[in-house]
């Protein structure tokens, strides 16, 4: 198991949505095993195949139930509201309120190929939701109102300056 660099806001392989898995094989296991290797160091509870630049739909997680992986996820049916102070790993040390469905009925498979049925809520409702929204090429600042961006957009310029080797490519909102 190897930790993989996390990809940032500004990362092209953010925004793109990823393609259907067709074959759950060994590699996607060692993929899931990066995946949450990645995750655990960063202290992290979810994880997208995006945020280490790969173009697949599946993320993993550690909360709950977990940990697991969802491979395809789709959500089925969601209900009721829930505001949360969500963060990112690839949107490093800021985070915003953001409402969403406070509970989900999401479906997919897992490693095994077996089709997986998860109803949760609050928190990993929320986790599945930030997850699905990485492999659609959504991030958390997508979902906050007009002001919201450009103070977001501005926060974020200014921590890229302070960043001490240039940002290494880092491109803003
Ligand atoms: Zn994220």
């Amino acid at each position: 198991m190897a930790p993989h660099e996390i990809r940032l806001i500004g990362d092209p392989v953010l925004r793109k949505r990823t393609t259907e898995v067709t074959d759950v094989t060994g590699a996607l296991a060692r993929l899931a095993d990066d995946m949450f290797a990645t995750m655990h160091e960063a202290l992290g509870i979810g994880l997208a195949a995006p945020q280490i630049g790969v173009q697949k739909r599946l993320f993993v997680y550690d909360h709950g139930d977990g940990p697991g992986v969802v491979i395809n996820p789709r959500i089925e049916e969601s209900d009721g509201e829930w505001v949360f102070e969500e963060g990112c790993l690839s949107v490093p040390g800021l985070s915003w309120e953001i409402t969403r469905p406070k509970r989900i009925h999401m479906v997919g498979i897992d490693l095994d190929g077996n089709d997986v049925s998860l109803e949760v809520d609050e928190l990993e409702a929320r986790l599945f939701q930030h997850e699905l929204d990485h492999l659609d090429g959504i991030l958390l600042v997508d979902h906050l109102d007009d002001d919201q961006q450009r103070a977001a957009r501005k926060t974020l310029r200014e921590m890229t300056l302070e960043r001490p080797t240039g940002g290494g490519g880092l491109r803003l909102l």
